[in-house]
């Protein structure tokens, strides 16, 4: 069995960890993950031949080879090697958990953080055990600031990530209702995230908290150092000066930042990568650049113009809180013709039907005339929308409308591919 100290030794000689057998290149190091339907042990001769410098394997399905690093356990290995190498670094790391909104925090907080520090931040939305493991590898010598995002589905994940990333520096988005299959409850949900929260207290972190969510307040409570960022007040604050329907926000005492990205509900999200900025020093006007350059490109609160329609399309991923956080988006969006084609929420557990329900009785007060419902559990509420059993079937009826300058919401969750409304 080899060390972590010795397999740390073989990192800095090739730095680049693979765990995919697809994507292998010469000169990286294989680590043969085992999943559920895969055991990636069987691979390591294949990876070997792909020119894989060394492979990394708990379990030997061929002829012993001084290139195969046999280990206790892959992933474990895979998480100390990230660990050893964040012990290298003294700098901010940033983790930013919550139930919505933490690929484009990140992705806003990189875009500020760049135009004056070398900043490291996950890729796409590699959240997960193997994902931040693999990013923190990712980092090089040179990183001044780290930005990492955490997803989480069950209690203790967040927990177990705070020992290998080691944050200085913590953001909870929002608790919301996301994932409650594996939660159980909004109070289980509060408790998964806070664990974020937990690690900073007892590590002399700094929490940046959206000053309008009690709940943050409570949750951050006994933290050395909070940054609040909110709508009245905070360290920044700032409020939605248009939606038309990029969203422009203007920061108390500073400028106003003019968006590409469509939906109030960033608003938040806006205002904390503000204020991480101005808390590294970076000057507001610097800032609102930086904010106003970033496109969105991953089916997240993307527009998509099509003739004189405008599409909010959002088929990443749809749950209770940010459902209705879309829709009343499109309340407060000023056109006579709106168009709502949802997809259903999944992994709701228990109460999925209920949270559906509610949707639609929420959706039916605004009297919108064109609500279109798709898949899954929609089929088991009362209502008196249209209702399509897929998203095909959907698209079809949208074409047949002819619409012209309307304003068409799609979202849903990513098991419904919403993306097929658009055919
Ligand atoms: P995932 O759990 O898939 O990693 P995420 O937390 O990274 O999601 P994003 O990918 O940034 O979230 O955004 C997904 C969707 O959540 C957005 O398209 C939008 O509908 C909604 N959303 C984004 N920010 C917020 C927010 N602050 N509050 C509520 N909903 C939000
Ligand atoms: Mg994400």
């Amino acid at each position: 069995m080899i060390s972590t100290g010795d397999l740390y030794q073989v990192y800095l000689q090739h730095p680049t960890v693979q765990t995919d057998t697809r994507k292998l290149q010469p000169g990286d190091v294989f680590f043969a993950l085992k999943g559920p339907n895969f055991n990636a042990n069987a691979f390591a001769h294949d990876a070997l031949n792909a020119g894989a410098a060394y492979v990394v394997a708990d379990e030997l399905t061929g002829a012993p080879h001084d290139r195969i690093l046999l280990v206790e356990d892959v992933l474990s290995s895979l998480q100390e090697l990230a660990l050893h190498h964040r012990r290298t670094f003294d700098i901010p790391f940033i983790a930013i958990t919550g139930s919505n909104g933490k690929t484009t925090t990140k992705e806003l907080i990189h875009t500020v953080l760049s135009s004056k520090y070398i900043t490291y931040t996950t890729e796409g939305n590699l959240n997960n055990h193997i994902g931040i493991p693999l990013t923190l590898l990712k980092i090089k010598k040179d990183a001044e600031i780290a930005v990492i995002e955490m997803g989480a589905n069950h209690l203790k994940e967040i927990e177990a990530y705070c020992r290998y990333v080691l944050p200085t520096h913590g953001i909870i988005t929002n608790c919301g209702k996301a994932h409650l299959e594996g939660f159980g409850s909004p109070e289980g949900v509060r408790k998964a995230k806070g664990e974020l929260f937990d690690f900073l207290r007892g590590n002399n972190g700094t929490a940046f908290i959206f000053d309008d969510y009690d709940y943050l307040h409570e949750m951050s409570a006994g933290i050395e150092k909070i940054i609040p960022y909110g709508i009245h007040k905070g360290f920044v604050s700032g409020n939605v000066a248009h939606n038309k329907p990029y969203i422009a926000v203007q920061i108390k005492d500073g400028p106003m930042i003019e968006t590409q990205l469509v939906g109030d509900y960033n608003l938040p999200n806006i205002l904390c990568a503000a204020a991480v900025g101005k808390y590294f020093h970076i000057p507001q006007d610097v800032v609102a650049a930086a904010i106003a350059g970033y496109t969105p490109s991953n089916s997240r609160s993307q527009l998509v113009e099509q003739g004189t329609n405008k599409i909010i399309f959002d088929a990443y991923n749809a749950n209770p809180s940010s459902m209705m956080a879309a829709i009343e988006n499109m309340a407060g969006i000023e056109s006579g013709r709106k168009v709502l084609v949802l997809g259903a929420m999944k992994e709701m557990g228990a109460d999925s039907i209920a949270e559906h329900q509610q949707l639609v009785d929420q959706i039916a007060q605004y009297k919108w005339k064109h609500v279109a419902l798709v898949g899954g559990d929609f089929a088991k509420t009362g209502h008196n929308f249209l209702y399509f059993p897929t998203p095909e079937e959907a698209g079809k009826w949208l074409r047949a409308q002819q619409l012209q300058d309307a304003y068409i919401l799609i979202k849903g969750s990513r098991g419904i591919a919403m993306e097929k409304v658009l055919g």
